[in-house]
Order: C-alpha cells, then sequence, then structure tokens
C-alpha cells in the first residue's frame, strides 16, 4: 500500500509540475481518480495488453457509486462527476490509509485550531469550526467538543497546501478541498484543508468553510462516505445556506451507530438544575470536595459527581451570604470573602477573632474586595484576585509577596474581564469569569475555555 501511494504522490506531482507538464488527458483524469478514491492498482500502461485494462471495472464501481449509469465507460456524466470538487478521503474504505468504521473510546474530545486561512477573519473561522463540530454533537450524539490554545488535542485543524507533512499532498486549486483521518491517536482525527481552495463564511463564490469542516469532521468522528446524495458524507461538495443546514437522515444514523443517540435528562426529574446556569460567586475545594457558592446557597459536588445544596447558613453558621471569594487552607480551615472582611473557619465554626479586615492579609486600603481566591498546596502560595490584577500571599510566612499586584494579563494571557471565582484542580488553574472557565497549566498557559458549569455535570448547557 505505501508504494502505491508513494506512486500517487509522485503522479500528482507531475500533472502539477507547471509548463512542463504533458496535457492530461480524461483517461488519465479517470485513472488517477480510480487511483486515488477507488483503489485502483494501476501498473505501467503496457500496450499489449489492453485487454487487461483495470479502468471499466473500478469505473463501474464509481458510476455505482455515485447513483450514474453504470456502463465501465467513460461517458461525459462520469467525467463531469470526477472533476467536481471534493474530499480527499478514498470512497472505499478498505483501502484508506485515513481508516474508517473506528471510533473515538470517550464523548468528551478536544480540538484545536493550530493555523488560519488567509481567506477569512479569525472570527469567521473559529465560528465556522464550532458551528461544523456542533453538527455532529447536543441533538444527535452524546459527544462533547471542547476547545484546546496550545498542545495535541483530538482533532488538530490546519490549513496547508500541496505536501504538508502526511503522504496525501494537497492538488493545489479545486480537486481535493481538504481530508481527514478516523479517530485514533497520531495524525487520527485530524482535518486538514487545502488552502488553494477560497473559503467562505457563507458565500457561494469559493467553499464555504463550515460545510467543508462539517464534512471532514465526520470523518474525524469515524464515518466514511455516503452514496446517497444529499447527505452531508456524499464525497462531492455541494452549497447549502450554514443558516438552512440540518444533517440528513443517513448522516445521523451513520453516526448514531458509532456513538448513539444524546443522553436525554431524566423525565421524572425537573430540568437542568438551577446551579448550570449561574455565573457562580466563588468556588473551592473542602475536605476532598468541590464547594460553589452563589447568593446564600453552596453546592457541594462529591467526588463521584453527585451535588447537594445547602444554605450557606446551615454549613457555616455565622458566615456570610453573597460573598465575593473562598479558598480553603490546607488545615482543613476555609477562608470567606466579602467586601473588606475575611471570616476563618476551622471545620465549621468561626475562628476566635474574625471576621478581620483585609489588611490582615496585607492588602492595602485600596482593595475594596476580593473578588476570587485560590491556594497551591505544592507552592504554599494563595492568589488573591482583585479588579485586573492579582496578589500573592505566602502562607508560611504569613504576608503578600515582593513584586505584587500584577496586572491579569500578565500572568494569564487570554483573560480578559474580572475573574469571578478562581479553583486548582489536578494541578490546574481554573479562572471564572461571566459565562467562561479559563483553564491554565502549572506553568499559566492557557489550555481551554470552557463553560462555567464545567465542574458540575450539567447536562446539554
Ligand atoms: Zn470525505
Ligand atoms: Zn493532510
Amino acid at each position: 500500500m505505501r508504494i502505491q501511494l508513494c506512486f500517487l504522490a509522485s503522479l500528482v506531482l507531475v500533472i502539477h509540475a507547471g509548463p512542463i507538464a504533458q496535457p492530461v488527458t480524461d483517461y488519465d483524469i479517470a485513472k488517477n481518480y480510480l487511483i486515488r478514491f477507488y483503489n485502483l492498482e494501476y501498473n505501467p500502461p503496457n500496450p499489449s495488453a489492453l485487454k487487461l485494462d483495470p479502468l471499466p471495472e473500478k469505473l463501474k464501481e464509481m458510476q455505482k457509486f455515485f447513483g450514474l449509469k453504470v456502463t465501465g465507460t467513460l461517458d461525459k456524466k462520469t467525467l463531469d462527476v470526477m472533476k467536481k470538487p471534493r474530499c480527499g478521503v478514498p470512497d472505499v474504505a478498505a483501502y484508506s490509509t485515513f481508516g474508517g468504521g473506528s471510533k473515538w473510546q470517550t464523548n468528551k474530545l478536544t480540538y484545536r485550531i493550530v493555523n488560519y486561512t488567509p481567506d477569512m477573519s479569525v472570527a469567521e473561522v473559529d465560528e465556522s469550526i464550532e458551528k461544523a463540530l456542533q453538527v455532529w454533537a447536543g441533538q444527535v450524539t452524546p459527544l462533547r467538543f471542547t476547545r484546546m490554545y496550545s498542545g495535541t488535542a483530538d482533532i488538530m485543524i490546519l490549513f496547508a497546501t500541496k505536501n504538508h507533512g502526511d503522504i496525501f499532498p494537497f492538488d493545489g486549486r479545486n480537486g481535493v478541498l481538504a481530508h481527514a483521518f478516523a479517530p485514533s491517536s497520531g495524525i487520527g482525527g485530524d482535518a486538514h484543508f487545502d488552502d488553494d481552495e477560497f473559503f467562505t463564511f457563507r458565500s457561494q463564490r469559493g467553499f464555504v468553510l463550515f460545510l467543508v469542516a462539517a464534512h471532514e469532521f465526520g470523518h474525524s468522528l469515524g464515518l466514511t462516505h455516503s452514496s446517497v446524495p444529499g447527505a452531508l458524507m456524499f464525497p462531492t461538495y455541494s452549497f447549502t445556506d450554514p443558516d438552512r443546514f440540518s444533517l440528513h437522515d443517513d448522516d445521523i444514523s451513520g453516526i448514531q451507530s458509532l456513538y448513539g443517540a444524546p443522553i436525554q435528562p431524566d423525565p421524572e426529574s425537573p430540568t437542568t438544575p438551577s446551579y448550570c446556569n449561574l455565573i457562580l460567586d466563588a468556588v473551592t475545594t473542602f475536605r476532598g470536595e468541590t464547594m460553589f457558592f452563589k447568593d446564600n446557597l453552596v453546592w457541594r459536588r462529591s467526588p463521584s459527581g453527585s451535588v447537594a445544596q445547602h444554605l450557606i447558613k446551615n454549613l457555616w453558621p455565622n458566615a456570610p451570604d453573597n460573598i465575593d471569594a473562598v479558598y480553603e487552607h490546607p488545615v482543613e480551615k476555609l477562608y470567606l470573602f466579602k467586601g473588606k472582611q475575611v471570616w476563618a473557619f476551622n471545620h465549621n465554626s468561626l475562628e476566635l477573632g474574625y471576621p478581620k479586615t483585609l489588611s490582615s492579609f496585607g492588602l492595602p486600603p485600596s482593595v475594596t474586595k476580593v473578588s476570587a481566591a485560590v491556594h497551591n498546596k505544592i507552592s504554599g502560595k494563595t492568589l488573591l484576585f482583585f479588579d485586573i490584577y492579582y496578589y500573592s500571599y505566602n502562607e508560611k510566612m504569613k504576608k503578600m509577596d515582593k513584586g505584587y499586584p500584577k496586572r491579569l494579563e500578565d500572568g494569564f494571557r487570554g483573560v480578559t474581564g474580572e475573574v469571578t471565582a478562581a479553583h486548582l484542580s489536578k494541578n490546574k488553574i481554573y479562572l471564572f469569569s461571566g459565562t467562561k472557565v479559563f483553564e491554565f497549566s502549572s506553568n499559566r498557559k492557557l489550555l481551554r475555555v470552557l463553560n462555567n458549569n464545567y465542574f458540575l455535570s450539567c447536562y446539554g448547557v
């Protein structure tokens, strides 16, 4: 198989080698098409063995797939289909190094947009890609997609031309628009777009990136080509208004055969729990659980994922409602912040001498509140957030670190709004801002942007 592919690669290069290339005959077009998409094993021409021409048999296969009249001869209609812009993944699954028939073993997948096409704005590319992934999620499967900004995602998305690091070089304008690899590690799941094409947001002039991407992500998830005209997984491109796009029944049954239908909420239980749509006041760990604060309520999430609701006052008598920030100190001590005051609880009872003012942390009088706080057991430091700044408090020395406050954008690039809550989990820092949570690695690299109910196992929100 390797040898054939190399042969294919050199063939493609010859065709596109510019002025010295031979005129391409219809026979060559058909031959190259069938090699590429129908596993035609073509040996160098032998004029004395014309009867053994392997093309007709493969032509029949191709004509059958596209619903053409099965003649085995290269008629105009067949040739027209071959000249249509299409996906680079073969129509015969068994042939494909791209894989097929495989699936991801998890419903939570990550993607990363590695680079951008100059044809569209960054925002348009982002939206097209996100919409294209959502085609396969939410309504039709239990799949969920989370964007990554660095590192290796399951689905790496890139724009490239000609040779681009795999064994399937792109072919310049028209012809192949994109290709994607079936689920597996490494290149598996990745989607590549031929940047010699002109991609658009929704125009009929050029190729609508959303449509091309939605098709490719079908492959990224394990689907092969469909011979049903009108199905998204049909191999050739056809324009549809992206705003009116809906998945064909054939695509739905295909993807559900791999991942099943979406998980419906239990009809017995009330709709989405109230905590799923909140902008939280504060978040912390507490004795191995995670606590989420809003107004006068707190939700405890156990390590197994179950969530219980309490009044703050029932867990910590004397504690204020509507707190600004909270963090857990290693010795089962909890600090709650509200306005210019801080409360310390040992287990569930208020420590003697509390509440104290923020100056007990060495914060200057200009700090009118702490909007978020998070303690790192390993470093022994507590980060305190205020406005667009943050401070670092040394718990051992009981004093503020030198060089603070720092600007948020200097320590946590990517966070633009005020941090409303902060949380540390598995050595990653999570900064809550509005409806989003920004996930940072321990060395402060932005990894993902998540929904602010990420830790609460909310269905479909
Ligand atoms: Zn395809
Ligand atoms: Zn590629």
